[in-house]
């Protein structure tokens, strides 16, 4: 397939059209238990390990609400400025496919929890760009199909295709905006800005981990092309399941530049949802279903949601500033330039290190252990930074030692790594392995004196003159008390025993 030849160049698509876009967002929530059963809600578990009646779709069980989603689908609304819903039912979506075993899932189909909100998105030139949100809305997850034998990963030319329906009932929250217009050039930024701002409030919400690596943030793109100037919208296509933020920007491009091929060569543009490729290109996937096709029906199994007032105010309460606001907050407090906070933010260190700093650290310290040695130990075991088994009151502990010289930064190291191989508190750490620095000058002078003895040349340069020779006894000392000695120091112990001191 020449992909390539069938794309117009973005500049040429500019000169004649304007994109819209629609972005919908699902985002895994991160509660206990699932939506409508007690089953754990957790990421990785063996296939089928956490399923019961109720999200099995087995005859004669019954949902019920989980009240910590729903708390957590009106924060999400609060924070996007939406109105809360004083009421609403969920609704049956009935559609018939193995991944989701009641045969349909349970959906705030037309009467979603919040609507009409916005967000003021931030873009990489300082300046913001609202956009506005349509809904907000909660439904199931479905289960995880794995389609083996065929070279796409994907069911056509499958073999096998299994089940796990470990997802299937986790809490989710379908995010929509409203249509996204007058960008021009810059749709495919604003899209990419708009799903990381997204990303970004929804942590500091603590709702959901919003890994789009492991699909508890899914984005589906939706584009159009108009002519300039033209009233009407043009067809859109919905790019599904993009995987990574640079992902929903190259897809965004991508359909813009091949919708214009499309429409330059007088063709019209299909209706359709579309699969991306990792590669930077879509393909065709289904023809949408229209809403018909699923016979909506209100769900008999569940009450009608009806948040109070009081509940609604307490949540309010609960939604934190604004996580780039507060960035740019901190990066002043923190003095600190552009691209050192942009390194924070990517290893996901902002907040850890605010932690570290609340507990007593300096910022310097904090960032210098969370940015480099930390975010090192968690790329080698390939987790978030957030998830290595360490705290930043630990990480304040392991700098006050070094304040107080106890510890050396080379020693400190040893002690993280025994807090993160859960030997326990730093100090602890420190004592059991015998790391604290030695302070006791007779202690290092008696290592230097048998460092001498056992190497009466060196010592005989040493005496001689030839300073520079000290650093084998040096080492030879550090090596004896294990890196425990301040190293400058038994340099003018070795240099003075010499008579060069
Ligand atoms: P569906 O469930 O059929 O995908 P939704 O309403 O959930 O429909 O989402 C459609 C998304 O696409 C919304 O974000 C909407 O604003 C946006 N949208 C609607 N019409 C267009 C269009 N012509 N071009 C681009 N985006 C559109
Ligand atoms: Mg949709
Ligand atoms: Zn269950």
């Amino acid at each position: 397939m020449s992909v390539a030849a069938e794309l117009v160049d973005y500049d040429d698509v500019l000169a004649a059209y304007e994109p819209v876009m629609g972005m919908e967002v699902h985002v895994e929530l991160s509660t206990a238990t699932k939506m409508f059963c007690g089953c754990a809600n957790q990421f990785g578990a063996e296939p089928n390990t956490q399923v019961c009646p109720v999200c099995l779709g087995l005859p004669g069980s019954l949902p019920v609400l989980n009240e910590a989603a729903v708390e957590s689908a009106i924060r999400i609304g609060l924070a996007l400025n939406c109105q809360i819903a004083p009421w609403g039912r969920f609704a049956r979506k009935n559609y018939f496919y193995p991944d989701q075993p009641k045969n349909y899932q349970i959906s705030q189909y037309d009467e979603p929890i919040a609507v009409n909100g916005y967000l003021d998105v931030p873009l990489d030139d300082g300046t913001t760009w609202r956009v506005e949100i349509e809904r907000a809305h909660m439904e199931e997850d479905t289960g995880k199909l794995t389609h083996l034998g065929s070279d796409t990963g994907r069911i056509a030319g499958a073999t096998t295709s299994l089940a796990d329906y470990n997802r299937a009932g986790v809490p989710l929250i379908e995010i929509v905006t409203k249509p996204i217009e007058g960008t021009g050039e810059r749709a495919p930024e604003i899209a990419r800005a708009y799903v990381t701002a997204l990303r970004d409030l929804l942590r500091a919400l603590d709702v959901s981990d919003v890994r789009m690596d492991q699909g508890s943030m899914r984005c589906d793109s939706n584009v159009s092309l108009k002519l300039k100037g033209a009233e009407e919208f043009g067809t859109r296509t919905e790019t599904k399941n993009v995987n990574s933020l640079k992902s929903v920007e190259v897809a965004v491009r991508y359909e813009m530049r091949r919708q214009a091929a499309v429409l330059q060569a007088g063709g019209t543009v299909t209706q359709e949802t579309r699969h991306f490729h990792e590669d930077g290109y879509t393909t065709a996937g289904r023809s949408k279903e229209t809403a018909q096709d699923y016979r909506y029906f209100p769900e008999p199994d569940l009450e009608p949601i009806a948040p109070s007032d009081e509940l609604v105010d307490r949540l309010r309460s609960t939604i934190p500033e604004l996580p780039w606001l507060a960035r740019k907050r901190i990066q002043q407090d923190w003095g600190i330039s552009d691209e050192v906070m942009r390194d924070l933010v990517n290893a996901g260190a902002v907040e850890l290190v605010a932690a570290t700093v609340a507990h007593g650290a300096s910022s310097e310290g904090a960032r210098a252990w969370w940015g480099n040695f930390l975010v090192q130990k968690a790329n080698e075991s390939g987790v978030e930074l957030d998830a290595l088994p360490i705290t930043p009151a630990q990480v304040a502990a392991v700098l006050k030692l070094v304040d107080d010289g106890k510890l050396s930064t080379k020693l400190a190291r040893q002690v993280v790594e025994g807090v993160l191989a859960g030997e326990g508190e730093p100090e602890q750490v420190m004592n059991d392995r015998g790391l604290a620095l030695v302070r006791d000058d007779s202690l290092i002078q008696a290592a230097v004196d048998e460092a001498l003895a056992a190497n009466p040349d060196i010592a005989e340069k040493i005496r001689g003159g030839k300073v520079q020779a000290a650093g084998a006894v040096v080492g030879a000392v550090m090596k004896a008390t294990k890196g425990s000695a301040d190293a400058a120091r038994v340099r003018e112990l070795v240099l003075a025993a010499c008579g060069q001191g």
